[in-house]
């Protein structure tokens, strides 16, 4: 039990942890007008640069909350991406310094329209040693004095009504007491889960993964562009090598690099000594000036816990899943968690919604949490398959992959062949390289959405096509409209509030004075947008190139209700005999208001 006389502050929610979920948790319920109180043991944040790669709903989450220009400001560009697979940088060997295969990823070149097509915003990378701090200060400015460094849930224990949390603040040696209604783990599954005993899904480790932050000037060397450069070399010790830049410069005249190795054997563990070395021999660089900043060694594996909820306390980001880095998923789910669930918290804590709300998180995040876990298993044993497709040969002696890849690069009709197939073969591992369907494709099936009872659309099993729909339960697609005079996206919307917005078309007026009507009487944040195509008519919203039109899925009568995290809630395709009813009943539902189940009578 926590001592007594001492300190205790009261809070809407607690969060406990200062990374990406932990601090986009703040920043989402600042803007929702929130108060919370954000603890984190460590006194600065992240100094391993692990995530890097942020994909587009990340950032359409980040535009939302006005964090995307800050990010994009210091974050690597990503229009001109590539994957590159080589044999090494330099070396004087017949099979050094061979690039084996490039492959557009991550939106970039090739892939670059079709994700502008979708999305509002491109995926960029960035480093956690340099989004932390952003995202602090974002944090910060709109908390002040509530993101608390060094300062550490030591003790916790849960009751009907809140949660008390003792808290150590290390710089001055002493605890206080939080009482919050609600707590966000947001911890990296260190404390929290752990406490309840929370059991998880897993694959166990599959592999043995060090990161090695490295100062190294490599612009002579790298052939171009890349986030990622794999290096893999029939005479390697290593199964890979992945060098991935660091900026602050970004390209080939990044100063920093973070270089992962996998090992083949745990035997084949790094010594400190062996590091440099190590890193030297993959490059096949024996002179290269490296300074090594620091060194993690971590297991890859997938898992999910069983539960997200402990009553008033919520799992999130890697406490609740983690993922094999292949795809990306990890750093971006950890944001996409914190977005599910703050509106809900708010809503919540307004007294705007039932706490039966609260359960839909679980129901959504942890189906996400499970694709995702396929996802990036599934990308990570491609790699088997890209090996091949790259003439690596499965199970083979150094001698007969040497005398392989000599092959693959001759130039000869074998190796020509060879090369070709390769786009084809190793070609499938762009499935790990920022696929719009997985990204952007997440559906939510809860009670916070109310079906319309059309069937779910197939979907590109490879990943590569996302058809962005108004179908509940889906994020609703992006297009670009106009707005008093401004180019705006359909996301934009919501804004950086917990509004729910409703979409109608241009014969949707009924719907428009039905939604301001429901709002006031239900005391929820609402706003309305009758969107046409104009031609002679004028609309306050604009959909000038038609794209809204194409993606809408309603007719000009027709409405789509959107939650506040951009989620589509309920669409009518036309209108309805009372719409004022209809809406406050799929409102009561969505927001866990009303357990009647909702029934919509259509307009004849
Ligand atoms: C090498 C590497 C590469 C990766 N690459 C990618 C990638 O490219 N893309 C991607 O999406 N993901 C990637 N990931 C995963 C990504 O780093 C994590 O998924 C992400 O950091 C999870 O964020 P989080 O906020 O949930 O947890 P964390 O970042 O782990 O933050 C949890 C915080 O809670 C704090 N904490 C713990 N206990 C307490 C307590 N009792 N009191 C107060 N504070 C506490 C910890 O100090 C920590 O700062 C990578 C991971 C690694 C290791």
């Amino acid at each position: 039990m926590p001592e007594a006389n001492v300190e205790t502050l009261e809070t809407d929610v607690l969060i406990v942890g200062g990374g990406a979920c932990g601090m986009m948790s703040s920043i989402i319920l600042s803007d929702a007008g929130i108060d919370h109180i954000l603890v984190e043991a460590r006194p600065t944040t992240t100094a391993l640069p692990k995530a890097h790669y942020l994909n587009p709903r990340t950032m359409e989450i980040f535009r939302q909350h006005n964090v995307a220009q800050s990010v994009y400001e210091k974050a690597m560009p990503l229009s001109r991406c590539t994957v590159r697979f080589m044999t090494s940088l330099g070396g004087e060997g017949p099979l050094d310094g061979k690039e084996l295969f490039v492959l557009d990823a991550f939106g970039g070149n090739s892939r670059r329209v079709a994700s502008q097509r979708i999305s509002q915003c491109l995926a960029t990378n960035i480093p956690q040693i340099r989004l932390e701090p952003l995202l602090r200060n974002h944090a910060d400015a709109r908390a002040p004095g509530r993101i608390r460094f060094n300062h550490e849930v030591i003790e916790f224990s849960q009751d009907g009504d809140g949660v008390d949390a003792t808290i150590r603040d290390v710089a001055k040696a002493a605890t206080y007491r939080v009482r919050a209604k609600y707590m966000i783990a947001a911890d990296g599954g260190k404390t929290i889960g752990p406490a309840f005993g929370v059991t998880h899904q897993t694959t166990g480790q599959l592999a043995m993964l060090c990161t090695i932050h490295i100062t190294a000037d490599l612009s002579r060397w790298m052939p171009g562009d890349a986030q990622l450069t794999w290096f893999v070399h029939p005479e390697s010790p290593y199964r890979w090598g992945v060098l991935i830049p660091l900026g602050p410069t970004w390209g080939r005249h990044s100063e920093e690099w973070a270089f992962n190795f996998a090992y083949n054997d745990p035997s084949d563990r790094l010594k400190d000594e062996e590091i440099i070395p190590a890193i030297r021999e993959c490059l096949r660089l024996p002179e290269l000036e490296i300074e090594v900043h620091r060194g993690s060694e971590w297991g890859a594996e997938c898992s999910v816990a069983d539960r997200f909820r402990f009553d008033r306390i919520f799992l999130g980001g890697d406490a609740a899943h983690r993922v094999i880095p292949t795809s990306g998923l990890g750093l971006n789910s950890a944001v996409h968690d914190a977005h599910n669930l703050s509106w809900k918290l708010a809503a919540v804590v307004k007294g705007q919604a039932g706490a039966s709300l609260l359960d839909t998180y679980e129901a959504e995040r942890q189906a996400a949490a499970r694709r995702n876990y396929d996802w990036s298993l599934f990308t990570f044993r491609n790699h088997a398959v890209t090996q091949v497709g790259l003439g690596f040969i499965a199970g083979g002696s150094t001698e007969q992959n040497r005398a392989a890849i000599a092959e693959f690069l001759s130039d000869t009709p074998i190796g020509r062949m060879l090369r070709a197939r390769a786009i084809e073969v190793a070609g499938t591992q762009r499935m790990e390289f920022g696929q719009p369907e997985i990204e952007l494709g997440i559906t939510y099936n809860s009670d916070a959405v109310v079906p319309d009872g059309t069937p779910v659309p197939e979907v590109d099993p490879m990943g590569d096509i996302h058809i962005p729909v108004t179908r509940p339960g889906h994020r609703v697609p992006h297009s670009w409209i106009e707005h008093a005079g401004h180019r705006i996206s359909t996301h934009d919307l919501t804004g950086a509030s917990e509004a729910f917005v409703l979409i109608t078309g241009s014969e949707g007026l009924p719907w428009i004075e039905a939604a301001r009507k429901v709002a006031t009487s239900m005391g929820i944040s609402m706003r309305v947008a009758r969107i046409g195509l104009g031609g002679e008519h004028t609309f306050d919203y604009v959909d000038a190139s038609g794209q809204w039109d194409a993606f809408k899925g309603i007719d000009e009568d027709g409405s789509v209700l959107v939650r506040p995290d951009g989620y589509v809630a309920f669409r009518s395709k036309s209108m309805v005999v009372a719409p004022e009813q209809v809406l406050t009943d799929v409102l009561s539902t969505v927001l866990g208001r009303d357990d009647d189940a909702v029934e919509i009578v259509r307009a004849a």
